[in-house]
């Protein structure tokens, strides 16, 4: 397979600039360039490397923002939900979660049950499945680590969780077989004007310095929680439109601490919503909810974080003793959600988009969801379409957005019976003896139907079967396709984005960092000092997702 050439611009002009290569650009790009518009895509980091790899990974109604009367928010994400459901089985997968209800809550289980039955009537009774009103004796059944004492019963209702940097992976490289020019590690460092009008911007290619000039018809900005950043590098003063804040996962081994549900609760300090999920061989609990000002770049996990969700999980699982030193990985993000005069908690401050259109011509792009990016994407491209009609720049070729109905690449030619399980077997079978059950339905889970692509290329090249760390799932082929057909161009973007490695291993992949590094030289033709600032700066990354354990 030939490998794309991420730093050569194949042209200068283009109908859309879109800034940011988070899900919210990524659904923009693959809206866009489906319809027949001329689209590049910069991001200052790899694909989703700001909050869309950050999140809770879950695509959902919310069901707290129906107590919130966000009742559109929640109609428009179920609908979203189902939609996604079929354009990306393999990433958008039907999850149960549980929801305990104890005798001290605001809400008893009758009136949150009532909640239930308008959350499944919003998805026009369409959800994976209809929730049911569980007993406090059968929770106890289904999910015996959970406190009991207090325990009124718990809904048990279906919503579906993801892989959040994936989702926006595939979105772009739909959009990039659609037509459109990626260009990651690339950042903007100036908007540039034309009788008044943003019309382009100058790029720098953060690896390798190379700087270069475009121009657009329309300038979206998609940069989430650096969106007044970049409103500013027209040289305007702006308001500030965000209140960004922080939210924190911890992730530990599912040996240690496991679920059969994603369940929800309410953490016995503030009542904020924590989920702990599910994760194959791990669990996630999360999420924090704090203002947070300053760099996105820097946002971590700090001590205080871990322990407030270290202490929210003993308490509802009292058995799991869960210390800080069974904390594998972290993960921290900032949310973009648009400011509210007046919205005094953090989680009440809304979860809804905003499109804007500044008098220089640039359209913001700011909040929502990752589950309802499909739409916000088409949104967009219908302003930025009926600018560039009153410019008089509109292509003749121009479609209608059919972003609902086409397959993400991974779900293209997905198994009439059987879906993941089909693969699974597929792809052992084409990996003539290299590829074991364990790493066959990690790449189905990971790649979908392209699994069967990595599982071709290891069967006419037996090295690419290794694993990456001995006893792992994770294979060397995963490297390759990840340079040649996923835009990876760092060490980090392989280990945290394309593998999880950072995640999910012990030593958050540590023991592998050299031979990925070694593998991608040998493709990029990196130079031992590149290579060499490759694997420091994946260490660097490491030693900030584990700040917390010093503070
Ligand atoms: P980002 O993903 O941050 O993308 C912006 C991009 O712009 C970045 O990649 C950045 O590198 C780039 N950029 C910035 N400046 C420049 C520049 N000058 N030049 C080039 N590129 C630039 N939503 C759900 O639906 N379900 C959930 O379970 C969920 N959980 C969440 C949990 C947490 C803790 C958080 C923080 C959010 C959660 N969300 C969830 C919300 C969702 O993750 C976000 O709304 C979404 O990811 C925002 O995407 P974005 O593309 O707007 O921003």
């Amino acid at each position: 397979m030939e490998r794309r050439d991420n730093t050569a611009l194949q042209d200068t002009h283009f109908d859309l600039l879109i800034i940011g290569g988070g899900i919210t650009g990524a659904g923009a790009a693959r809206d866009a360039a489906r319809r027949g518009l001329s689209v590049l895509v910069v991001d200052q980091g790899d694909v989703a490397s700001g909050t869309s790899s950050r999140s809770s990974k879950l695509v959902h109604g919310g069901l707290r923002y129906l107590e919130q009367g966000e009742v559109a928010l929640v109609f428009e994400a179920v609908a979203e939900r189902r939609v996604l459901q079929t354009i990306a089985p393999h990433l958008v997968q039907p999850m149960p979660f549980l929801f305990p209800i104890y005798d001290d809550y605001r809400m008893g289980l009758f009136t949150i049950n009532i909640g239930m039955w308008i959350y499944d009537a919003l998805s026009l009774f369409r959800s994976p499945k209809i929730h049911k009103k569980l007993s406090q004796k059968k929770v106890a059944i289904v999910e015996p680590g959970l406190l009991s004492e207090g325990l009124q019963g718990a809904p048990l209702y279906y919503d579906c969780a993801t892989d959040d940097a994936r989702l926006t992976l595939e979105t772009i490289l739909d959009a990039e077989c659609s037509g459109a020019q990626i260009r990651t590690h690339t950042r903007v460092t100036k908007l540039l004007r034309k009788d008044g009008r943003v019309s382009g911007a100058k790029l720098e290619d953060q690896l390798t310095g190379e700087a270069a000039e475009v121009s657009a018809s329309v300038v979206i900005n998609a940069t989430g929680p650096w969106t007044d950043w970049t409103r500013r590098l027209s040289g305007e003063e702006v308001r500030p439109s965000l209140r960004p804040t922080k939210g924190i996962h911890i992730v530990v081994n599912a040996s240690r601490f496991s679920v059969n549900h994603a369940v929800v609760c309410l953490h016995p300090d503030d009542g904020r919503v924590l989920f702990a999920v599910p994760w194959g061989e791990q669990t996630y609990v999360g999420t924090t909810d704090t203002d947070f000002e300053g760099d996105p770049n820097e946002v971590c996990a700090d001590h205080s974080d871990v322990k407030y969700i270290i202490e929210a999980t003993n308490t509802f699982f009292p058995d799991a003793g869960l210390s800080l030193d069974d904390v594998v990985s972290t993960w921290a993000g900032v949310r973009p959600l648009i400011s509210e005069d007046g919205a005094e908690d953090e989680s009440s401050v809304s979860r809804e988009h905003e499109i804007y259109l500044s008098d220089d011509g640039m359209i913001t792009i700011a909040g929502g969801k990752l589950t309802t990016y499909r739409r916000m994407g088409a949104e967009v491209v219908r302003k930025a379409v009926a600018v560039l009609k009153e410019l008089e720049l509109l292509p003749d070729t121009l479609r209608s957005s059919d972003t609902q109905k086409n397959p993400l690449p991974g779900a293209v030619s997905w198994p009439a019976s059987g879906g993941l399980d089909t693969l699974v077997q597929q792809v052992v079978e084409i990996g003539e003896g290299q590829i074991d059950e364990r790493t066959a339905k990690l790449l189905s889970d990971t790649y979908g139907t392209r699994s069967l692509h990595i599982a071709e290329q290891v069967s006419a090249a037996h090295a690419l079967g290794e694993p990456l760390i001995e006893g792992r799932p994770e294979i060397a082929g995963q490297v390759e396709f990840a340079v040649n057909s996923e835009l990876a161009r760092t060490v980090s973007d392989v280990m945290i984005r394309r593998t999880q490695l950072f995640y999910r291993d012990a030593d958050q992949g540590l023991g592998a960092v050299d031979k990925v590094a070694a593998q991608m030289a040998g493709m990029l033709n990196w130079t031992p000092e590149q290579t060499q600032k490759n694997v420091s700066e994946y260490r660097a990354e490491v030693e900030r997702s584990r700040c917390w354990r010093t503070g």
